[in-house]
């Protein structure tokens, strides 16, 4: 049998890559092993079960060309792939090598996005993250690793914003060398990641046209709410990451008008202590901390990492509405929920001007 193919025709389908075919005898064969999306399938005949395995493996050749090969029966071969594609199991064959692969991490990254999201092996999730903009302000061994990261997993453009110098504490990690020691952070990291990633755009400032889709600011010891209030009043998403004494806490990651802010933490702290607004003063008024560990500085990077993306993708990061915590030795995360707090204000929707008023509500 021959066949040509038009541009009318509908795409070839092959296996989702990333999801491994596993034979469980019997003529059953099983597809993938995470709990949310595994299949088996039972009843198979030796050469469809030969068929499927070797589907696996062969990514660049759609599933019916495969099916050819292992003369599978035709309508054995289009039931079992309505199954598959009704399942998730099928994206649609590339005609060429896309061009976003090159993106760093891209390669790696794809199967995994094409696991969660049906959009075809994971390559419009990351076509999108490389037209999105994300700031990072603070950039000690946190803040540097998760530039790095957000530039791995593809997002298009990252905003660095840290005028203060590279301290020798911030070396190690892999980001900046010895000789950086001295030098202005942002330039320097600009300049090291821009060699490493040529595919991301790198500013140092965001303006009204310009703005991030998303900011993570890395701070010592405290957050003083006030900080966020030009990204509140902005409606920018924004993830506050605080090194603490032998711990990091990361949110709560801000949906500003619709999830608890920085504001209802500090409240909700306050309701705990009276003294909490005197001690964020002191707290903010000491000098830079003395280091970020090297634990808790991956640990913390690679989650607010996922936070980012997981808003990014289209997803609720799960430091929405709580805290997460990541404490030594265990370094194991902790979610804390944060609800939002009755006297703050910051879900209440601005008061709507009279009909007929020429003058703005107060
Ligand atoms: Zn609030």
């Amino acid at each position: 049998m021959t066949s040509t193919s038009t541009s009318c025709d509908p795409p070839a389908l092959r296996l989702r890559p990333g999801a491994p075919v596993l034979g469980r005898g019997a003529g059953e064969v099983q597809l993938g092993t995470d709990d949310r999306w595994s299949l088996v399938l039972s009843g198979l005949a030796e050469a469809e079960t030969r068929w499927l395995t070797a589907a696996a493996t062969t990514q660049h050749s759609s599933l019916d060309r495969t099916a050819a090969r292992y003369r599978v029966d035709d309508e054995r071969r289009r039931a079992i792939g309505a199954l598959l594609a009704d399942c998730g199991f099928l994206v649609p064959a590339p005609r060429r090598t896309p061009d976003v692969l090159a993106t760093a991490g891209g390669a790696a990254d794809a199967p995994v996005l094409g696991a969660l999201l049906p959009d075809g092996g994971g390559m419009v999730t990351l076509a999108r993250r490389a037209v999105r903009r994300v700031g990072v302000s603070g950039l000690g061994r946190i803040g540097a690793l998760l530039a790095a990261h957000l530039a791995t997993a593809g997002v298009g453009t990252l905003v660095l914003d840290d005028d203060s110098p590279v301290q020798v504490t911030d070396l190690g990690t892999g980001t900046y060398q010895q000789t950086d020691v001295g030098r202005r952070r942002a330039v320097r990291l600009r300049e090291a990641l821009g060699a490493r990633y040529p595919r991301t755009s790198w500013a140092h400032a965001w303006h009204a046209d310009t703005m991030p889709d998303v900011v993570v600011a890395v701070c010592d010891r405290v957050i003083r709410p006030e900080s966020f209030s030009l990204l509140m009043s902005a409606g920018i998403p924004h993830l506050p990451v605080v090194v603490g004494e032998a711990d990091v806490t990361l949110g709560p990651f801000v949906l500003p008008g619709t999830t608890a802010c920085t504001a209802c933490r500090h409240r909700h702290a306050t309701d705990v202590d009276e003294r909490w607004p005197d001690l964020v003063d002191q707290l903010a008024e000491l000098p830079a901390g003395p280091g970020q560990e090297t634990v808790l500085s991956t640990t913390a990077a690679a989650l607010a990492a996922g936070q980012v993306l997981a808003h990014l993708d289209g997803a609720r990061p799960a430091a929405v509405g709580a805290v997460l915590e990541v404490a030594l030795p265990e370094a194991v995360p902790r979610v804390r929920p944060v609800e939002v707090h009755p006297a703050c204000t910051c879900t209440v929707p601005p008061p709507r001007p009279r009909r007929g008023s020429t003058t703005p509500p107060r």
